[in-house]
Formats: structure tokens, sequence, C-alpha cells
């Protein structure tokens, strides 16, 4: 496929950007030069957005998660909404896959997630691979993000208003990317996700349907799990942790990494 022009392709971040505002998150093919016809008119009325043609149905693909995700990076500019801003190399937005069947959710990037503008990428990101390719996965088959996208001071838990503030960002990443199942990655994430203050081990082993603000579609399935970061801290609770993946590749029909005996597959030392 042939590489967007850049002014187009900002013409069109705009537009997702503009339909996201209306509550709008599913979007319809129509042929290339249409869009090009109507991207270059000023906003539509309301009255002409989604617009079906008779017989044509609506198809999300990789390209339209990726259009919306990249819409959404650039709403976020260089933020400075929260005073997270204030000690951030890098803004972490997220990485993988945009069309993503699960979403991995953590609770905010550290000294090397911010140094790389990346998440989950020190010792704890090469847990949370560990993890990915235990249940058969890569890296790049998933979509990893956080609650807030800086990197606070000396790692401290994101205040709640840190987190109000930076999660709507977060909601409409995972509207984009519609997964089938999310995993929240420990406390923070899970009590942001669900609102709950409920202890780790009582947000542990079920799930939950989880429906961000406005979203359109079946309920997605989330799991709560412990976060890489603490498992490295307590090994012990690895074990706990793979039967939390297990019920997320039962859910989504995952084999694993190995059929031959699941204590074979637990996710290896970071
Ligand atoms: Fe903006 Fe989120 Fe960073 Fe706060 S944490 S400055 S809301 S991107």
């Amino acid at each position: 496929m042939k590489p967007l022009d850049p002014q187009l392709r900002r013409a069109l971040a705009e537009r997702v950007g503009f339909y996201r505002e209306l509550g709008i998150y599913d979007f319809y093919r129509q042929p290339t030069v249409q869009v090009e016809t109507r991207l270059a008119a000023s906003r539509p009325a309301e009255n002409e957005l989604r617009v079906l043609r008779d017989g044509e149905n609506p198809v999300s693909t990789r390209t339209d998660s990726a259009a919306l995700l990249e819409a959404i990076r650039l709403d976020i500019g260089e933020c400075t909404r929260c005073r997270l801003h204030q000690g951030r190399t890098n803004l972490v937005f997220g990485v993988g896959n945009p069309a993503a069947d699960l979403m991995f959710v953590g609770e905010g990037p550290g000294a090397d997630e911010d140094a790389q503008g990346l998440p989950f990428v020190g010792r704890a990101g090469q847990l949370l691979n560990n993890m990915i390719a235990a249940m058969g996965l890569e890296r790049s088959d998933v979509y990893i993000a956080n609650i807030v996208k800086c990197r606070p001071p000396q790692n401290r838990t994101p205040e709640k208003d840190e987190c109000d503030t930076c999660s709507p960002f977060l909601m409409r990443q995972i509207s984009a990317v519609r997964p089938k199942a999310i995993v929240a990655l420990g406390a923070t994430a899970a009590k942001n996700l669900l609102g709950l203050g409920d202890s780790m081990a009582k947000l542990r082993g079920r799930s939950y349907e989880f429906t961000p603000p406005g979203y359109e579609g079946e309920p997605i399935a989330l799991f709560v799990t412990y976060h890489p970061a603490f498992l490295l801290r307590d090994p012990r609770q690895k074990k706990e942790t793979w039967k939390d993946l297990q019920l997320v590749m039962r859910y989504l029909g995952l084999p694993g990494r190995e059929k031959s005996g699941e204590a074979s597959n637990q996710p290896a030392e970071a």
C-alpha cells in the first residue's frame, strides 16, 4: 500500500479526532478517492457523518485503529495537563499492534520508559515480554499502555487527579484498539480502570466487563494481575500471575507457547 502523503495524514488524523469528539468510534471504508475528496472539504455537517452506501458493512481494520491512535497522540501533543509533565523526558504514549486482541495496561512510565519514550522496556518490561511469550504471543501482537503517560517523580504512585486527567486518553486508546481482552497490571491500573478500591487478592482471579465511555460494541473482558515490577520484588507471585494469564488465554482461545504441561509455560525470569 502506498504511504499516505503527510498532509493528508494530518488531515485524516484531524478528521478522526473530530469524529471522536462527537463520540463516533466506528468508521466505514470508502474508496480512497472519496476519502481524499471529503478530507479536502471543511468539517462536515453532523448529518453527513457515518453515511453508509447500500450494502456497505462497517469494517474495523488495523489501518483504522492506527489512524485513531495517531489522532489521539496528536491531541495529547506536548501535554502539560497535569503536574507529571514537569519531570518527564519523554511522554510514553503506548506501543504495539493497533488492532490487538489483547491489551496490557500498566501504571506509568519508569526511568527506562521515560528515557526511551516506550512502555515496559526496563527489567519489568523484559518480564512482561516473557509473560507475553509464555502466552504464545509476540510483544508486537499486543498493545501496551499505561494509566499515566509521564513518569511520576521517584516512581511514586500517580495521584488520583493525575490519573483522572490522563486516563481519558487511555480510554480513547482502548476504544481505538478495540481489544477482546485487557489485562490490568497492578493495583493502580486495576483500580483506575474498574473504579474499585479492593485489594489485589480480591480483584484477581476473575474477569470483569469493561466499557470505555462512549464505546460502541460489546463490553471488553478485563482481567487483573500483578505488575511485573512487583513480581521482580516478589517472584513467588509469578505462579499466581500465571494463573491469571491462563484465564486470559482460555478466554482468547490461546494455546500458549507449549502444549505439553502448563508448568513449563510459566514466564521465565526477567
Ligand atoms: Fe498530560 Fe498525562 Fe502527561 Fe499528565 S501524565 S502531563 S495528563 S500526558
